[in-house]
């Protein structure tokens, strides 16, 4: 059972909640407190057995004052379901709020390569005002010959240079728990000049030693890649742990799932769940086009494929996007061919920006028509 306090409650109402919730017995309870932008929201868990939690009356608890509504949830994404809530309040972290009320775009490089392409990719993303980034340091690839990324040697240029062109999150996956310790001491070393993400790859979707160790820190939000291969329900329970383990700041990637029916572009592209993980989850989502599409192919209305696609997340309602560009791709040493250049970064911005705009104009319309339908 998951009682909402009212955003924003105070102290005093939350312990009440709690003191009533703690008489009974083999009941475990949890606070779990949800840092958004605009407001505090904290939820009070009762964990137990099915005919205890049963017994429990939802009505003593609605009853209380600064109570705003009372759940009662399967064991199911316990955490990271939406549980019927209209509105969740996201997290902030480093200045950024992640949330369904904004849209981010992490654009950069798929695997950081060279001081100066990374120095040219933030200061094309600082001209557009633009303060979010990926840069690939450790990379899962699927031949041992393949580049490995820089790996804990260039952490500190990426993080210190993020810092000079005003970037407050750099999205990076980590492949194994140790990477996060390398992560943190180069932030604390660098003196927090900048934020950053841990991603999970595709490929460690199910990986839950890496998952739990992720849960476990609350210092770096956590930007889950949906199991390329697995189904959605999989990687919904996957996220599950992170959040089980304790940290709540979550954002779900799509990125396409593996099969030819795909082809020509690298993955199925996936977007239509957004939605679908919108309602099922109070997670933050994001689109990963690159990784989907793979290839800067560009259709004959003079739009690439990448953009196209990232249009059906965004006006999907996903609030993130997470792609590729290179200074010169035909020079980067991973997934060049997807990569878009950096004279295409304007105009990406822009076509996320208006799409965006869009959604929010339809979303708006569409809930009024509900309202004031009898
Ligand atoms: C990436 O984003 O660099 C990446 C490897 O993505 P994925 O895990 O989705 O393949
Ligand atoms: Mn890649």
């Amino acid at each position: 059972m998951i009682i909402t306090l009212d955003p924003d409650a105070p102290e005093p109402l939350i312990d009440a909640v709690m003191q009533v919730a703690s008489r009974y017995p083999g009941v475990n309870l949890r606070k779990h407190v949800f840092k958004g932008a605009s407001h505090t929201v904290t939820e009070v868990h009762l964990i137990g057995p099915s005919q205890v939690i049963g017994s429990i009356s939802e009505e003593s608890f609605r009853q209380m004052p600064g109570v705003r509504g009372v759940v009662r949830v399967s064991a199911k994404y316990r955490l990271i379901g939406r549980h019927g809530r209209f509105e969740t309040p996201g997290f902030q972290y480093n200045g950024v709020s992640f949330d369904e009320r904004t849209v981010h775009v992490f654009a950069g490089l798929c695997a950081v390569d060279t001081r100066e392409n990374v120095e040219k990719t933030y200061a094309a993303l600082k001209a557009f005002g633009v303060v979010t980034t990926r840069m690939g340091v450790y990379k899962p690839r699927t031949s041992p010959y393949d580049f490995q990324g820089l790996g804990k040697d260039c952490l500190s240029w990426v993080l210190e240079l993020a810092g000079k062109y005003g970037i407050r999150v750099v999205a990076m996956e980590v492949t194994d728990a140790r990477q996060i310790d390398e992560v943190r001491a180069a932030v604390e070393a660098s003196g927090n000049a900048t934020g950053v993400m841990l991603q999970v790859g595709t490929r460690n979707a199910q990986n839950f030693e890496l998952l739990k160790q992720l849960g476990q820190q609350r210092t770096f939000p956590v930007l889950f890649k949906r199991g390329m291969g697995i189904t959605l329900e999989e990687s919904l329970n996957a996220c599950e742990y992170i959040a089980s383990e304790g940290n709540p700041n979550i954002v779900f990637c799509l990125r396409g799932v593996k099969s030819h029916l795909g082809d020509p572009h690298r993955n199925l592209v996936d977007f239509a769940h957004v939605p679908v993980v919108r309602r099922q989850t109070r997670l933050p989502v994001c689109v990963d086009p690159s990784h989907s599409v793979g290839r800067a192919d560009v259709a004959p209305d003079g739009i690439p494929d990448i953009f196209h696609v990232t249009g059906q997340g965004v006006i999907a309602g996903a609030s993130m996007v997470l792609v590729d560009f290179h200074p010169e791709p035909s020079r980067a040493l991973c997934d060049g061919p997807q990569a878009l250049t950096l004279d295409q970064l304007g105009r990406f911005i822009e076509y996320v920006h208006r799409v965006r705009a869009l959604y929010e104009e339809l979303s708006v319309r569409q809930k009024l028509a509900r309202q004031r339908a009898p």
